[in-house]
């Protein structure tokens, strides 16, 4: 799960991790209360989106005066922001974080993260920070300290000292460094993070290290233990049909570019389908896992959110019937088919747990349904028709 600059701000505060003062601001005239509590201009207006690379698209502004925050704020407030991590639909902004601003002497890049290869938990730094750290990756990788830490042993000393170093972190900053990345560290594992990255940690004028961008990512998996963090969640963010998905416990992935829905249980099946559909030609417009125990509801369900996504030409239903039964299944879609009307063509190929009542089901209900007698008939016989 992914949360907003200012929700990650909040956890820094809990943290002792140096910020900037702000508030998040809904609407113009609370982005004028923040900066007259913030007392002196120039203020910070920054776009909260569930997305990088805001400053480069004209979401992070620097307003002198309070006209400027006034027409900053009422020009980032519902535009269409377009960053390199929004994709070309971009996102439409509903808040914003007001921030003092801070005269910046050094921007560091810092992120902590979990690796895979090294089963670690690993920094990285950089003292090339800033809006252009995806170019320093890509062209001078060389620019990254990278520190891994066994999660068993935990954080020491020598860690946060080898980073400092490797960023030439003047002697007065290295003990602010070390005591902010072992909390920040300590963060990482209390919340179940996958996560936590700042861009940029500044250094000021005045020598203090200051959190000015925070992006924390948590581990879904994890998410049960952190009761106060599903407050956190915001489902203007997230696709409205993938948070349709998750009421009814749901695994719902939109995949942009295809043109046929696919209704599956369990993940690795899920996948499988989605190789054949593409093997036979087409692109799945989605990834769905019903889960191997699901109801009737589920399915309906299911059934319901394929169907509104405008893309979707055709649905390809594949189930192996293990606890989910087989006629469970067509009642379900049987159901589905007479609330939401289906007007695209459905292939079913099903196999397993009370298989024929199943098939008994669907032939006896009157759909137009076509049945497939094993996977690779099923994504050719699907492939065929979403093709016309
Ligand atoms: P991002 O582009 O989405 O990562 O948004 P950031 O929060 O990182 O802001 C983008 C850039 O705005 C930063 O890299 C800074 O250069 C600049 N910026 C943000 N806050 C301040 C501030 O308080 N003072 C100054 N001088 N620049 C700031
Ligand atoms: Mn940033």
């Amino acid at each position: 799960m992914k949360i907003h600059e200012y929700q990650a701000k909040e956890i820094f505060r809990k943290y002792e991790i140096p910020i900037p003062l702000g508030k998040a601001a809904f609407s113009v005239e609370q982005a004028e209360g923040v900066a007259a509590e913030l007392g002196s201009f120039p203020v910070v207006v920054k776009a909260q989106i569930h997305a990088g690379g805001r400053g480069k698209a004209g979401g992070v502004k620097l307003a002198r005066s309070a006209e400027e925050l006034r027409q900053y704020a009422s020009e980032i407030l519902g535009m269409t922001l377009k960053t390199h991590q929004t994709g070309p639909e971009g996102r439409v902004v509903k808040k914003l974080l007001i921030e003092e601003a801070l005269p910046i002497k050094k921007e560091i890049y810092l992120s902590i993260l979990t690796d895979r290869d090294t089963a670690k938990i690993v920094f990285m730094a950089s003292e090339a920070g800033g809006m252009d750290i995806e170019e320093v990756a890509a062209k001078t990788p060389d620019r990254f300290i990278k520190v891994y830490i066994n999660p068993l042993a935990g954080m020491k000393g020598y860690h946060a000292n080898e980073m400092a170093f490797g960023l030439s972190l003047p002697a007065d900053q290295v003990k602010q460094f070390s005591g902010m990345v072992s909390r920040l560290y300590d963060l990482f594992v209390d919340y179940d993070c996958s996560l936590v990255e700042i861009n940029p940690l500044i250094l000021t004028e005045e020598g203090r290290l200051v959190a000015l961008d925070a992006k924390i990512n948590f581990d879904d998996n994890g998410l049960c233990r952190h009761k106060d963090i599903a407050a956190y969640r915001d489902p203007d963010e997230e696709d409205p049909l993938e948070v349709d998905a998750s009421r009814f416990g749901l695994n719902y992935i939109k995949m942009p570019g295809g043109n046929i829905g696919n209704m599956v249980n369990g993940a690795g099946l899920a996948m499988a389908t989605m190789d054949v559909i593409e093997q036979a030609g087409a692109a799945p417009a989605n990834f769905l896992d019903v889960g191997g125990g699901a109801n009737s509801e589920q399915v309906e369900n299911g059934f319901r959110i394929i169907l509104s996504d405008p893309a979707v030409k055709g649905v390809l239903i594949n189930i192996f019937g293990g606890i989910l039964r087989c006629d469970r299944l067509a009642h379900g879609v049987v159901e589905a088919a007479k609330k939401v009307g289906i007007k695209v063509p459905v292939v079913i190929r099903m196999e397993g747990t009370n298989v024929e009542e199943g098939r008994k089901i669907l032939a006896e209900s009157g759909l137009n349904l076509t049945m497939a007698s094993d996977i690779s008939d099923a994504a050719v016989k699907i492939a065929a028709i979403a093709k016309g």
